[in-house]
């Protein structure tokens, strides 16, 4: 039967009418069913040993069309809609995206899952199915307001399954329920999704924003992601949460082994465990408990474990290095504290050095001290940031085991964010260099030959063109703002913190606004568009939100400055926006102080999407630089090393630049003036401009003027349109490496060896 045939069965049987007669809401319902039964039906993926992937995070954004995609019925799908008077994209803005994550680590789980299934590896993903999620971020009085983020629904991809586990806490045991969705592949097989949940959660204690009794843990438990953690009782909950995923992820191995009849004792040989971050890092002494409790002896126990895990390290900022006091660990789960203390004392034996220690002298237990003794690898996510971890932070470890450290540079899937999120280039390279880049992404290379090749040059404008009109026209959608399609699109998206430095992108855009009070015009109109969520307890972040939207008013109100200069902060930045606003950027900003992002990954969306970089060298920027070559990418800024020598020196004071720089004093005193503060809130906008001068940990002034004038280099070359399709072209062909394709293979081969 034609597929065609096929969906208006569906339409008929769940409303009793044609597709042509149906709303998008409906017409998604009726795809969805569709697409479900097809992914139940679908071969899954199978073999001898198994990955399990924990994450606290899967930021998977919306599913139909990549489902429809990986099944490979897109095209006909949109046409048959098409016929019948609907508009896939329409029928799409019904579906809600699954709030399970937050940032880049989030996302690296969902594109891993793609790109697992895609090659076939068995693995289950392992994670918590939170009803609220990551807060939705509204901007009221040009401030960042929180609130619940419901996207569970009668109609969803997630299916519930009858399977419970039982799980210990110190005051009562709670019953943990598995939900799956489905997780395909671009070879039409699937694995697994497995969210774990309480039943008795209830959202209607959610009070005022996202406020809620953080001791009522029977009701609370899996309602938001990272809830906060600002205070005794929020930091308890994030412990709860942590041993409901692991202790449920750790239950579901065991039972899933001895339903195979196979010996635990040979765990290593069928499972491998991916801690992703140290969030999940309890599944250590759980999986040992657990062992123990099925007849190994503890050192057995201790020795299998080491073998079936492995550790992903994702930050070097001190304060994401969890740690929990063991007096809160007593008081929560007792039954892992002796298992904690025997492993602190297995440590000690091995390296006396207290940077190693599991326990430190204040009795707080080091998640990744106890991941990386206890785990057969522990990789970063950059070359750069490996380096870091071998030579700096982690480098005591580095010393003691030098064989556990890898690198496994992130990527990204291609499925997602070319052939969904850009139809337009995917064809545009179909018809120039075949396919074969979907199966192998180092065949965009192919895309080389047409650097000087002008009508090829050419089209690759029109192309981002037509992205930028769109773009134009969902942000009047969405936000009701117009921006001039015309203008230069400068975008920097992604979780707001100091070290990614969103305050200088800020202090870039008042300086340009000085200029052109002053009478100086940019060339051509500058769209300076920012998306950023700030963790609710993060003050400073907020406030740097508030001098964005406060320019963003100035500007808006300003007609001198708009016709040259318009800011445009995305609310609630999440991947739907970002499907959306990456392929129609023509500078990607990647300006994190050296040695603070760990690799980023929009850098690389960007890329496969013919932005151009301006950015650090930093993360996989560094790797992006050495692909595309200085022709092809603007850096600036300090080095790694010697931001690490300010920090070791301590030498860096933010206010000898502030008082020996005209220009930088003048844009940061700019923060505080009478036009700002009438709009702004005086306080907020004050805390921005003196921290700026007092402290700036993250070296924004150290880099400001380097930062304004490689701008300045890049909007000029922007001007030269041939030259930039040049180097918009060169980005697109070296983004193969970054396909999450090239990743998943490297962990396969070095850690998991699946087959
Ligand atoms: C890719 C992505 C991120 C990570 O962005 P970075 O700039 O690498 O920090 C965060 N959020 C969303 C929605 C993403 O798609």
């Amino acid at each position: 039967m034609k597929l065609e045939d096929i969906l208006e069965e569906y339409s008929l049987a769940m409303f009793d009418r044609a597709i042509a007669e149906l709303d998008d809401k409906e017409c998604y319902v009726m795809l969805l069913n569709y697409v479900k039964k097809q992914l139940d039906k679908a071969p899954r993926v199978e073999g001898k040993k198994k990955l399990y992937y924990i994450s606290a995070e899967f930021l998977i954004g919306k599913l139909l069309s990549n489902n429809l995609i990986n099944l490979k019925i897109y095209h006909d799908v949109k046409e048959i809609l098409e016929k019948n008077g609907k508009s896939l994209s329409a029928i799409e803005e019904v579906e809600l995206e699954p709030s399970l994550g937050n940032g880049g680590l989030g996302r690296l789980a969902a594109c891993f899952m793609d790109s697992i299934t895609t090659l076939d590896l068995p693995a289950d993903g392992v994670g918590l199915n939170y009803h609220l999620g990551l807060f939705l971020q509204k901007f009221e009085h040009n401030e960042q307001k929180e609130y619940p983020n419901p996207w569970l629904s009668d109609n969803s991809w997630l299916n519930k399954t009858d399977v419970t586990f039982e799980v210990p806490f110190k005051n009562v045991t709670l019953p943990s329920r598995l939900y799956e969705i489905e997780v395909s592949g671009y070879n039409g097989k699937v694995n697994t999704l497995k969210l774990f949940d309480l039943d008795t959660v209830d959202e209607t204690i959610v009070e005022s924003g996202i406020g809620f009794d953080k001791k009522d843990i029977e009701k609370n438990l899996t309602l938001f992601l990272y809830p906060d953690d600002s205070d005794d009782d929020g930091r308890k909950l994030r412990i709860y949460q942590q041993y409901f995923l692991v202790s449920s992820a750790a239950q579901m191995i065991i039972a899933d082994l001895k339903a195979k009849n196979i010996d635990l004792r040979d765990l290593h040989k069928y499972v491998v465990i991916q801690i992703n971050d140290t969030h999940p890092s309890m599944v250590i002494p759980e999986l040992i408990r657990l062992l123990t409790a099925e007849g190994l002896d503890f050192e057995e126990a201790v020795a299998e474990v080491e073998k079936t895990t492995a550790y992903t390290n994702h930050t070097i900022l001190a304060e994401a290095l969890e740690t929990w006091p063991i007096a809160y660990l007593e008081e929560i789960v007792p039954q892992l504290v002796p298992i904690i203390r025997k492993l602190d004392e297995i440590a000690k034996t091995r390296s006396q050095d207290e940077a190693t220690f599991v326990i430190d002298n204040d009795g707080r237990v080091h998640m990744a001290s106890m991941d990386i003794h206890f785990s057969q690898s522990t990789n970063g996510v950059a070359a750069i940031h490996t380096d870091i971890l071998k030579n700096e932070e982690l480098h005591s470890f580095y010393e003691l085991y030098p064989n556990k450290f890898n690198n496994k540079t992130n990527g990204i899937t291609f499925r997602r964010w070319l052939f969904e999120a850009n139809p337009e280039l995917t064809k545009f390279l179909d018809e120039h260099i075949g396919e074969g880049y979907k199966k192998d992404a180092v065949e965009l290379q192919k895309l080389l030959q047409f650097k000087d090749d002008k009508k090829v040059l050419e089209q690759l404008l029109d192309i981002k063109a037509i992205k930028k009109r769109q773009l134009a026209k969902y942000l009047k959608e969405q936000q009701n703002v117009d921006i001039d399609e015309h203008s230069i699109y400068d975008i920097q998206i992604k979780r707001l913190h100091e070290y990614k430095r969103q305050q200088m992108n800020a202090l870039y855009i008042i300086d340009e606004y000085l200029k052109i009070k002053n009478g100086f015009v940019p060339k051509r109109p500058i769209t300076c568009i920012f998306g950023a969520k700030a963790a609710p307890a993060y003050i400073l972040a907020k406030d740097i939100i508030h001098v964005i939207l406060t320019l963003q008013q100035l500007i808006d109100s300003d007609p001198d400055v708009r016709k040259h200069l318009r800011v445009v902060m995305v609310e609630n930045y999440n991947v739907t926006k970002a499907e959306k606003l990456i392929p129609a950027a023509d500078i990607s900003e990647q300006i994190s102080l050296a040695s603070k992002e760990a690799s980023g990954t929009s850098n690389m969306k960007f890329m496969l999407n013919g932005a151009v970089t301006l950015g650090t060298d930093d993360g996989a920027n560094v790797e992006i630089h050495d692909l595309v070559g200085l022709d092809n990418i603007f850096i600036f800024g300090a080095k790694a090393d010697e931001v690490i020598d300010h920090y070791k020196n301590h030498d860096y004071c933010s206010r000898h630049f502030y008082e020996n720089s005209e220009r930088i004093r003048q844009a940061v005193d700019f923060i505080t003036s009478d036009a700002m503060k009438a709009i702004g809130n005086p306080a907020l906008l004050q805390a921005v401009h003196d921290d700026l001068i007092n402290k700036d940990w993250f070296m924004t002034l150290l880099d400001f003027e380097a930062y304004v004038a490689e701008k300045q280099k890049i909007m000029d070359a922007y001007e030269n349109r041939l030259d930039w399709a040049k180097k918009m072209l060169v980005n697109i062909a070296q983004a193969g490496y970054f396909s999450s394709d090239r990743t998943i293979l490297q962990y396969n081969e070095d850690i998991w060896h699946l087959k």
